[in-house]
């Protein structure tokens, strides 16, 4: 018992001072631009320094952690304030006695949030807004963990990388992409089920994708329609990454840092 009360004192206090340095950050590079967004940034930042500290996922040894709690608190807030309602739904589940699946072994000290259930668009996928993947589903195994850490977790230094754009240009491709796909599928002779056309399009061939897909060795995808699209992955499997030795100069390889282009 004292192990564990011992281990929430600490939870406590990195929930406040996370939650104080968030709030106080947010406030500040917010208030740059307004006043009022100085405050809105700041209540962000605060909830997310809350529940972040009191779950320590920050990783404060790395120059990455340190990163992704800066980012979070302002650059990143509107992917971030989008994540909390993540957390909502978790919590909603939880009031109702259906535990969310809160997934530590995959977000202590690694930056994210996981929850193995919660919050998803399309059954059977995992779902990651800001920081936080919901429906993770059965990560005990091997192929369902490294779609977390190779792809799920792209997409959240996706969000980090690009901040207030990144929802906005997602959902542009998205709408473009179907939009195309209509396009496609008709000069294609309509012989492709039109929503396999609409989802390669607006989903599988989404730059955002195309690089996740390609972190985690998986590109072409099995959903993706033969020969559609682009032909070569965007960026290097982080598994090869991985396998190659690292020197002190390099980063964690787990963090992803290239843009699709490089
Ligand atoms: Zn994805």
């Amino acid at each position: 018992m004292r192990a564990g009360s011992s281990l929430s004192h600490r939870s406590g206090a990195e929930a406040l001072i996370v939650c104080a340095a968030g709030a106080a950050l947010g406030w500040f590079v917010g208030g740059l631009l307004h006043p009022v967004v100085g405050v809105v940034m700041g209540v962000v930042a605060a909830a997310n320094g809350a529940v972040s500290g009191w779950r320590q996922v920050y990783d404060w040894r790395s120059g990455w952690g340190v990163a992704a709690f800066v980012i979070d608190s302002t650059w990143a807030v509107v992917p971030v304030a989008v994540g909390l309602l993540a957390h909502l739904v978790a919590a909603v589940s939880r009031l109702r006695s259906r535990s969310p699946g809160y997934e530590p072994s995959l977000s202590r000290r690694q930056n994210r949030h996981v929850y193995r259930r919660g919050a998803h668009l399309q059954k059977g996928f995992a779902f990651t807004v800001g920081n936080v993947i919901s429906s993770a589903g059965d990560v005990t195994r091997a192929r369902r963990r490294k779609l977390i850490t190779d792809h799920e977790a792209v997409h959240v230094w996706q969000a980090r990388t690009f901040g207030p754009l990144y929802l906005v240009l997602y959902l542009l491709w998205v709408i473009a992409g179907a939009v195309y796909g209509v396009v496609v599928w008709l000069r294609r002779g309509r012989r492709d089920p039109l929503g396999k056309v609409i989802e390669s399009c607006s989903y599988y061939l989404n730059p955002f994708e195309w690089w996740a897909y390609s972190r985690d060795d998986l590109w072409p995808p099995p959903g993706l329609i033969a020969g559609f699209g682009w032909r070569s992955p965007a960026v290097r499997p982080l598994s090869a990454k991985r396998a190659r030795p690292l020197t002190p100069s390099t980063p964690p390889s787990r963090v992803p840092h290239d843009h699709p282009s490089a």
